[in-house]
């Protein structure tokens, strides 16, 4: 499949459009940003534990670096495609632009299904994919960092491996390390942190709190279980949760620590006592007044747009809502807080961290979680403030604000040769 064949590029690049006419952006720019800089793709044999030999592929899409290196995760999936790889790296420059980082952006995967490797298996993938990857990435040239499927540990893998080929410790060519190598207090919880900062404003536009709404999570990875957890520490009713095994219901509101303990001993939500146990597709059509979609892309569509109930969606995942969905749901006068501001809480801790590496000098969790609020709550005041001025959907305000800026960098810098 050519990178612009998949549904999340053709949605990424249809708003992309819109969003630059709506800030009347240069065509030449526009033009360039449709397309990524670079797109690798390698084989990455790895040695099983049965001894044979099995070669997955793995590709990472460097989309821009106009405003800085490229930054954005590896994904382990059994669905990724150099596609989907190139449409998230196309978010991931525009979501480093919304949030003013000096940071272009860039995604990486690997298709294979991690949860059917050994521990030995996936760290053997992660050096060998690090590896061939080879100096295409770097501290100062592309650093990676955890998503769907990968995590701490596999940030710690990237880290020594690089370290060993380049024959000197770089823990900045990652972010998302465990804090005993270098990582940032905060990270683990930032994307989830950053996703209750952006559910708090938006429900103040309304003159709204946190404390008593009702909140349902799809998607219980590091986003949920993060974002559920500190939604309940402020006082919201978190209705109901879900997983790949199903989603679990609770109309007085879940037990989220509980819910998180249960899935840290049995992998799933499925079997928590108690609660009534529902689809994942009943879990999004809940009455409630938030829905945060925290797993995969493409989950609200045409088909189940007009069933949801909630009254404000916060995009959790990349690219939960298709643009046909989003449409239906702006007409329905439901707010959508698209994924480049509601889930940048964890690249704003990456670019921490980097930052903190650089300096080896490092923050508190106060000072780290202190920071990001002011960066995403600042972002959601830029995205509000065009989206009241021009009357459109909070996404299409969001790429806007985000082209902008964008455009004056490049045209700055202009195109050599020229
Ligand atoms: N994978 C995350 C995202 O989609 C984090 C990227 C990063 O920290 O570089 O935003």
């Amino acid at each position: 499949m050519d990178f612009s064949e998949g549904e999340l590029f053709k949605n990424t690049i249809k708003i992309l459009e819109s969003a630059a006419s709506l800030v009347n952006c240069d065509p030449n720019v526009l033009e360039r940003l449709k397309r990524p800089k670079r797109s690798i793709i390698v084989s990455v044999p790895v040695r099983m534990d049965d001894y044979t030999v099995k070669v997955f592929t793995g590709y990472r899409v460097q989309h821009s670096s106009t405003l800085g290196p490229f930054k954005g995760g590896f994904r382990y999936h059994q669905d990724v495609t150099l596609s989907e790889v190139a449409a998230l790296a196309t978010l991931m420059t525009f979501k480093c632009s919304l949030l003013n980082l000096p940071l272009g952006g860039g995604k990486g995967g690997v298709r294979v299904d991690p949860t059917l490797l050994s521990r030995t298996e996936k760290q053997n993938l992660t050096r060998r994919f690090t590896s061939e990857l080879g100096h295409s990435i770097g501290p100062s040239v592309d650093i990676p960092a955890p998503d769907m499927g990968t995590d701490p540990q596999t940030m710690a893998w990237i880290m020594d491996t690089y370290s060993q080929e380049v024959g000197y410790s770089q823990p900045g060519v990652v972010t998302g390390k465990p804090v005993e190598i270098g990582g940032s207090l905060g990270r683990a919880g930032a994307t989830g942190l950053g996703v209750v900062f952006t559910t708090e404003k938006a429900l103040a536009t309304q003159k709204q709190q946190i404390s008593g709404t009702s909140i349902v999570f799809q998607g219980f990875g590091n986003v949920g279980q993060h974002g559920a957890l500190y939604a309940h520490q402020r006082g919201a009713k978190v209705l109901a949760v879900s997983d790949v095994s199903g989603g679990i219901f609770d109309p007085k509101g879940l037990n989220i620590p509980e819910v998180i303990k249960y899935v840290s001993e049995n992998k799933v939500v499925k079997g928590f006592a108690n609660v009534e146990h529902i689809s994942n597709e009943q879990l999004l059509t809940l009455k409630c007044d938030v829905l945060a979609p925290c797993a995969m892309e493409n989950v609200i569509t045409a088909e189940n747009a007009s069933q949801i109930q909630a009254k404000f969606v916060i995009e959790g995942a990349n690219g939960p809502c298709t643009n046909d969905a989003s449409k239906i749901l702006h007409e329905r006068g439901v707010m959508v807080v698209p994924d480049i501001l509601a889930n940048g809480g964890g690249v704003i801790v990456s670019y921490f961290e980097w930052v903190q590496g650089l300096q080896h000098y490092f923050w508190t969790e106060d000072e780290v979680n202190a920071k990001m609020k002011l960066i995403i709550t600042g972002a959601f005041d830029k995205v509000w403030e065009l989206q009241q001025e021009k009357k459109v959907d909070m996404r299409t305000a969001a790429m806007g604000q985000a082209v902008r800026r964008l455009e004056r960098a490049m045209l700055l810098r202009g195109l050599y040769p020229r």
